[in-house]
């Protein structure tokens, strides 16, 4: 049955012939499909990756084309000789659409098993399925315009950085800890019995050196390995778009990824305007109760503490209370209300308060507590109109260097937005936002941890605080994110570039020096051979691609993920090794893997 491709050359793939083509010989090849059989006429749909044509093969003329259409079955391999033709009825929801090929010759490459899952674009396989049988999966036509738009994206990346100067430098994967604040995935050393080396969580130390080596301007499209506790929509590996400049102004960098993802958004035809907005992380926490503002809407929060301040006893609320206008809800029925004040908990909130503003007046359960008066004070302050409803959410505990309630009210505004349809989902709406705390406050360590990474650049009129315990809540660092709909693509910093600074810093951690030097030796000791300013930042690719491609899940812009049990369902990773590996390694398990 099976016949060779010998010489046999492709003339084009099967999803771009067009009207234009017809009268052409073409060679095709791909997989069927589906096929069709009317008896004298069979119909096979061939596909490629490029899309789809249909190829009618007629007993009558070409008999033996014929006879090899009637031995193929879905997904089996086939080359097609033909010609194209233009059909009399044209399929519209096809983009080859308007021809068809006669096919002349047709030789099967390759048989396939029945698949799990048809290769269609409403998918009915879960995910577990479509993940175990990726090379499927990824035939669908979805999948493929995912993997396109990437190495797209990551394509005109490389050209931007490229026109702009930046090499692009690998930097190692069997490395050692990184401080980016998760687990390390380890890897055992088989040379050094007890040693191991770690994947690194970023190349950030790396980067830095080249900086210190005089390469001025770094970037990589680089792996990186976080083993985190599982969380919805992270990867255990993962992609950065990873960058590194001396001698920045933070604006030199903020220029640079604008002009980056001006490049790499043009992909899907998007027009960014330049410069984005800027805004300090206190006031995206004040406006927006978050530091990944979504700006695609309004709704901004309104400080209400003064109105509820009467109430603080009875009610035993901590810190200030937010206000939110949700427009047009004031007819909401009692069991939307609930909902809403349940939300307001499950996001941290010790409750949340309503008030309707409605024709006949303002109503609320707060009349009684804080007087109507009160009421209409607060509805004025927010600017509610008749028809809205005010949502006041206030936080059980305060919590050091955060405002618990600005972030409460801050996910219930998300939640708003999406229940009442504020949000343009065509809108791109990107913003740096700056002035991060350097440290914050770790409610389990009970000690100040770096906010992003112990190498962030600190304003210097803070510097002084950096040794205060009391103060150190208030440093500021020269740290910033990107953000774009609420997401924060990435983050960077200008960094430290003085040891002694560098050194303060890990005290204030709450590091030792022994500590310090073994963890970071050889970093602290490079800092002090000349080291340029510098700064640089990470952007998450897998998330950019995609929203580009308007997907919920970062897997579904990953040729190979991982569940979120961290296994490759497809390469039945992690996987037990023999024990001759292990005693090679000089390892020996604790206990026997279940
Ligand atoms: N290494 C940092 C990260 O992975 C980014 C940076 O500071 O450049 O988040």
């Amino acid at each position: 049955m099976f016949d060779s491709l010998g010489e046999l050359k492709r003339t084009h793939y099967c999803g771009e012939l067009r009207v234009a083509d017809a009268g052409r010989n073409v060679v095709l090849m791909g997989w069927v499909h589906r096929r069709r059989d009317l008896g004298q006429l069979i119909f096979l749909d061939l596909r490629d990756r490029a899309g789809i044509c249909q190829v009618v093969c007629n007993r009558d003329q070409y008999p033996e084309a014929h006879a090899k259409a009637d031995e193929v079955r879905p997904e089996y391999v086939v080359a097609v000789e033909g010609r194209v033709f233009r059909r009399q009825k044209p399929n519209p929801d096809l983009a080859t659409g308007a021809v068809e090929i006669m096919a002349t010759n047709v030789r099967i490459l390759n048989n396939a098993k029945t698949p799990p899952f048809q290769i269609e674009d409403n998918v009915s396989a879960n995910e577990e399925t479509r993940l175990r049988y990726r090379y499927l999966d990824l035939r669908r036509s979805k999948p493929h315009a995912n993997i396109a738009l990437r190495h797209r994206v990551v394509f005109e990346i490389r050209k931007a950085l490229d026109a702009l100067g930046f090499y692009e430098i690998e930097t190692p994967v069997l490395s050692r800890a990184t401080p980016e604040g998760a687990r390390d995935y380890l890897v055992p050393s088989r040379v050094h019995h007890g040693q191991f080396y770690a994947l690194p969580q970023s190349p950030q130390i790396f980067k830095q050196i080249l900086m210190i080596s005089g390469m001025d301007r770094y970037f990589q499209i680089v792996h990186c390995f976080r083993d985190e506790d599982l969380r919805a929509d992270r990867q255990p590996e993962f992609t950065q778009l990873d960058l590194e400049m001396s001698f920045p102004r933070q604006q030199d960098i903020f220029e640079t990824i604008e002009r980056v993802m001006e490049r790499a958004m043009g992909v899907s035809g998007v027009t960014l305007k330049r410069p984005f907005r800027h805004m300090l992380y206190k006031d995206a926490i004040r406006r927006y109760g978050s530091d990944k503002p979504d700006l695609r809407f309004g709704m901004e929060l309104h400080d209400a503490t003064k109105f509820f301040e009467p109430a603080r006893e009875t009610f035993g609320f901590a810190g200030n209370v937010y206000a939110l206008v949700a427009p047009g809800a004031a007819a909401w029925s009692r069991k939307q209300l609930d909902d809403l004040v349940e939300q307001a908990k499950s996001a941290g909130a010790k409750a949340a308060y309503t008030i309707k503003v409605a024709a006949e007046g303002i109503t609320s359960s707060l009349e009684k507590t804080l007087g109507a008066d009160a009421l209409k004070e607060i509805a004025k302050a927010t600017g509610a109109k008749k028809g809205d409803l005010i949502v006041a959410v206030a936080a059980k505990e305060e919590i050091k260097g955060t405002d618990a309630a600005a972030l409460a009210a801050g996910q219930l505004r998300l939640k708003l937005g999406e229940q009442l349809n504020l949000i343009d989902k065509d809108k791109w709406e990107f913003l740096w936002i700056t002035g991060f705390p350097l440290f914050e406050w770790s409610t389990t360590e009970k000690q100040w941890v770096s906010a992003q990474h112990p190498f962030t650049g600190i304003i210097e009129e803070d510097l002084d605080k950096i040794d205060d315990e009391e103060k150190r809540g208030e440093v500021r660092s020269k740290g910033y994110d990107l953000v774009a709909n609420g997401v924060e693509l990435g983050s960077g910093s200008i960094r430290i570039h003085r040891q002694d600074v560098q050194a303060r810093v890990f005290k204030a951690l709450g590091l030792s020096d022994e500590t310090a030097k073994q963890r970071f030796g050889f970093f602290l000791d490079a800092l002090t051979y000349g080291t340029p300013p510098h700064g640089g930042i990470a952007l998450g690719i897998d998330r950019m691609v995609a929203m580009m491609a308007g997907e919920k899940s970062i897997r579904e812009v990953i040729a190979f993920p991982k569940t979120t049990a961290a296994q490759d369902l497809m390469a039945e990773s992690p996987s037990e090794v023999g024990a001759e590996q292990l005693d090679d390694l000089g390892i020996e398990l604790k206990r026997t893997v279940e």
